[in-house]
């Protein structure tokens, strides 16, 4: 893989001394570390070594890696090792993302797939969420600073869309996995 225009080593080096002087309280040596070795990772402070094609006799001088970890370029072929593999599990399909968010204690769907699921506009969906999540519709108003006539007609469309009656049916039949 080409090389990135800008890598972390560049970064450290233009807001380095500075970032520092910000980060004193909380950056430890092993953060020190981390980053010394990212900053002489393939570099001259690392020294360097010599690869030579024992077929046509081709020779190319490198600079040490750091091995460190957490630094991109070293885990950089790492990485398309591992994307490279992941690639070749893939069937030939279409792929979707489905996102599954915790919230007290109950699991709910991820408002992209209540909106894709049940065709609702992003107001609705946004309303949805935050029933689905065990808000009442009082709370609901407050939070989105919206009036109560306006929650009853998401309400409303959200009952047409779902052929639900009741709002705890709503809930348990359609807003939640
Ligand atoms: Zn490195």
């Amino acid at each position: 893989m080409s090389r990135p225009p800008v890598e972390v080593a560049d970064v450290i080096r233009t807001a380095g001394e500075s970032f520092f002087e910000r980060s004193q309280n909380w950056f430890t040596w092993l953060h020190f570390k981390v980053v010394n070795a990212i900053l002489l990772c393939r570099t001259a402070g690392l020294g360097g070594h010599q690869d030579a094609c024992s077929g046509c006799g081709y020779q190319v001088i490198s600079f040490n890696s750091c091995r460190n970890r957490h630094c991109p370029r070293c885990q950089a072929n790492a990485r398309d090792r591992w994307l490279e593999a992941r690639e070749k599990e893939l069937l030939p399909t279409r792929y979707v993302h489905i996102r599954r968010l915790e919230c007290r204690n109950k699991s709910i769907l991820a408002p992209e797939i209540l909106a894709l699921k049940l065709g609702l506009t992003k107001a609705e969906t946004t309303f949805a969420s935050l029933l689905a999540a065990g808000l009442s519709v009082v709370q609901i108003c407050g939070r989105l600073r919206i009036h109560e006539s306006t929650a009853r007609t998401h309400l409303r469309h959200l009952y047409q869309k779902t052929g639900a009656r009741r709002q705890a049916e709503l809930v348990s039949r359609s807003l939640v996995p």
